[in-house]
């Protein structure tokens, strides 16, 4: 492939912060490189909000399942058009997957689908921050104080972006960003979980800390750590947050140069601006870059073109409710979610490409669409 999908972004200094960390195994034991990552997210979510690293966003939703004490045949009301792992955490727990479709502006949760969802069960909602744009989240707020509900953000592709000034992942009880590969800031493997609820803040330090009062015990409270909880090693090694910290440190860069090359897509495709992301979606930091095809014909045509031309585009996702696992659970028709899964396409889009890079992406596109 000429054009590859993704890339990984690492400064000059990555070399230097690793073998500073090597270079005393007290920095392993005291986690410096966590601590580095902490005092960077403070910057970014605030003093209000209180942050844990995690290994994974998907570690982050099962510590927030096993925080609110599912029971079997609670309900969580959710996308269809989201990630395994939003759903998974929930599941595993057993509560039952309600899937509510998305609106067709936004491909977020539509307002109104969540509220013909809510039942005498319904525990929670999660709402997903597609390509980390937001949707209306006062609403879905008032909505679920107003009917005693749980409010998660899976705002996993959504670091750097606010709703009304207020950074994505503070607004609902709990909610988790992902710093995996495939994301705009990376750990290579990470994720860090919000906690905005203090009810929730005891339960979840012992869940992160393997069921251990380990955190009283680092902060003088006792004289020493004891089991009083399950959990499970949910912590970021130090190694992910030497990538971490390298990539926070240069987050600004990142993030401009997703939206300056998501701006020469949008000009170059504004033919076809239907079909594209939204203009005003650039004033945001830049998740993705998508264009909808006309049909899922249509779109494994010009995946196979941009295939055959060295340029790797990808879609997502194979919708919840259509999966195998999914099926189990009653869902009705989502038609919109149908219809964007099979429309959507991801163009290439990350630092390690240039401005040609993404001009010969869009030739490509049009040379499919004027007929090659
Ligand atoms: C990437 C992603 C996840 C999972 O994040 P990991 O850090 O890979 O566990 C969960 N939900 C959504 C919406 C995602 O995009």
């Amino acid at each position: 492939m000429k054009i590859r999908f993704n890339s990984v972004f690492q400064s000059d200094k990555y070399n230097r912060y690793m073998a500073d960390l090597f270079s005393d195994y007290e920095f392993f034991r005291n986690k410096k490189y966590s601590a580095l990552c902490q005092e960077e997210l403070a910057l970014v979510f605030g003093q209000n909000t209180y942050h844990l690293l995690t290994h994974s966003a998907t570690g982050g939703l099962e510590m927030i399942a096993k925080a609110m004490d599912i029971r079997p045949g609670d309900e969580i009301i959710m996308p269809s058009f989201t990630f395994v792992s939003t759903a998974n955490a929930f599941v595993s727990h057993g509560a039952i997957p309600v899937f509510a479709d998305i609106s067709i502006s936004d491909f977020n949760l539509a307002f109104t689908e969540i509220e013909k969802k809510i039942s005498e069960k319904t525990r929670a909602v999660v709402v997903t921050h597609y390509g980390g744009h937001s949707t209306n989240l006062d609403a879905i707020r008032q909505l679920c104080d107003a009917h005693q509900l749980i409010m998660i953000e899976d705002a996993a592709m959504a670091f750097g972006n606010s709703y009304n000034g207020q950074p994505l992942g503070t607004i609902g009880d709990m909610g988790v960003i992902s710093f995996d590969i495939t994301k705009q800031i990376s750990a290579i493997q990470g994720g860090v979980l919000l906690v905005n609820t203090p009810d929730f803040m005891d339960r979840l330090d012992a869940i992160y800390h393997i069921g251990t009062n380990r955190t009283r015990f680092e902060t003088q409270k006792v004289p020493y750590y004891e089991w009083i909880d399950t959990g499970s090693k949910y912590q970021m090694n130090e190694l992910n947050a030497v990538a971490l910290y390298d990539n926070l440190l240069n987050r600004a860069h990142i993030l401009n140069k997703r939206k300056e090359l998501s701006r020469i897509y949008f000009n170059e495709l504004s033919s076809y601006a239907d079909l594209i992301l939204p203009e005003h979606k650039l004033q945001e930091n830049i998740h993705l870059f998508y264009l909808l095809a006309r049909s899922e014909e249509e779109r494994e045509a010009l995946r196979h073109h941009l295939s055959e031309k060295g340029i790797e585009a990808m879609f997502h996702y194979i919708p919840l409710h259509t999966s195998k696992m999914g099926k189990k659970f009653p869902s009705g028709t989502l038609p919109v979610t149908d219809h964007v899964s099979g429309s959507l396409l991801r163009l290439p889009l990350h630092t390690g490409m240039t401005e040609q890079d993404v001009v010969e992406v869009c030739d490509a596109v049009k040379r499919f669409y004027n007929g090659r």
